[in-house]
């Protein structure tokens, strides 16, 4: 069998080498390192498979995320209301911006933000909504929109975790998520969905002055050859990754099929664990299974853990202590929030192996680790 991981990025690689070891020739045979044409070309790639206006490419997600606050021109002091449970870049660039991340509460089943939490959250110096599509599955973004427009408040989407996940509205139409708030941010992380190798990152909008204001502040706030007019940063997505995402977007919804028929496997082996919920799937959603991730009921999670290393099998805690216990964010917070919740996931979620090269041995040897801790 082959040795267990959690991605493996580089089988991925051997199956389109060609295509990809070409992709990287040319950059490197053009000289072309920074903003080559390849950067444009994916942009527009991305933006017709995601059905958005503007695709702005960036250095990594968690400067999408940043320059996304910088383009809404907030004030210090003003509240982003975003979950606990996500990673720490969702958060991070709002206290970094000097704004007051607002915690709130996700739903136990779906893992992303609580609408009704949203909703009692919101103040009068709410300025942004950040919901995260956590795991690859979508959040409940009609109801997040109706109450953000309802407030006239903007909606960041950190679609990081979801590329390539479909919205599926009541009457059947579809929208990619990261395309229905007032901006999305992507990362290109190795071991995301849609992974470079090496850092990456975007924006998605619909709306041509944020889009101008968004290029503008990832270049320095340059609004023509040096001639600055706000203050931005420099995140440019290098041409070779450019063309390496470039290939890879050609495979991205077969890529995240594989990966739903592992859940699919998995949430067969488990449907008789009575210690296990396995992961949710709504209807809204065409979950993208960035993780597959399990809650354990029993109070064995780190037991299990521990049984499934003993094994080579590998398995991960996303996240180990949620945003609002975070030191980080001490000086933020005049109360840590009361996110009960977010707390029980925080101790019973673990996240197994899943990716677009698992075999059918390398499943069954994982199920049936985990069942064997539960039947011991
Ligand atoms: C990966 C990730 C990010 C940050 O992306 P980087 O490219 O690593 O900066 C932000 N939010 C979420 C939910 C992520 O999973």
């Amino acid at each position: 069998m082959r040795p267990l991981q959690m991605v493996d990025t580089k089988t991925q690689y051997l199956h389109i080498k060609e295509e990809i070891d070409k992709a990287i020739g040319e950059v490197v045979e053009s000289a072309a390192y920074i903003n080559g044409p390849a950067v444009g070309k994916f942009a527009e790639q991305l933006a017709a498979y995601l059905s958005v206006k503007h695709v702005i490419p960036c250095a990594n997600g968690t400067d999408a995320l940043q320059i996304a606050l910088m383009a809404l021109d907030l004030q210090p002091g003003d509240e982003v209301i975003t979950p606990s449970f996500t990673y720490i870049a969702t958060t991070e660039v709002i206290a970094l911006l000097r704004l007051k991340p607002v915690f709130v509460e996700v739903d136990p089943f779906h893992f992303c933000m609580d609408p009704a939490a949203l909703e009692r959250a919101i103040t009068p110096r709410t300025k942004a909504i950040v919901p995260v599509h956590l795991y690859g599955q979508a959040a409940p973004l009609k109801e997040i929109l109706d109450i953000a427009s309802r407030y006239g408040i903007a909606v960041i989407e950190d679609n990081a975790q979801a590329i390539g996940c479909d919205y599926i509205f009541d009457e059947g139409h579809r929208k990619k998520t990261g395309t229905l708030g007032a901006i999305g941010c992507t990362s290109f992380y190795p071991s995301k969905n849609l992974g470079a190798f090496g850092d990456g990152g975007a924006l998605f909008t619909d709306d041509d002055t944020l889009a101008s204001r968004i290029r503008m502040i990832a270049n320095h706030g340059q609004s023509k050859r040096y001639y600055h007019d706000v203050v931005g940063c420099n995140s440019r997505l290098d041409t070779l990754q450019a063309a390496i995402l470039s290939v890879k977007l050609s495979h991205l919804d077969q890529y995240n099929e594989a990966r739903r028929q592992a859940a699919d496997f998995y949430d067969r082996a488990f449907a008789d664990c009575a210690s296990l919920i396995t992961p949710f799937r709504a209807a809204y959603g065409t979950h993208v299974f960035h993780q597959y991730t399990l809650r354990v009921t029993n109070g064995q999670r780190d037991a299990l853990a521990a049984f499934l290393a003993a094994r080579q099998i590998p398995s991960m805690i996303y996240y180990p202590v949620p945003g609002h216990r975070q030191k980080m964010f001490d000086s933020f917070l005049t109360t840590t929030a009361d996110l009960p919740i977010t707390d029980l996931l925080t101790e019973q979620v673990i996240s197994l192996p899943i990716h677009t090269e698992l075999d059918e041995e390398q499943l069954t040897f994982i199920a049936n680790g985990v069942k064997d801790f539960f039947n011991a």
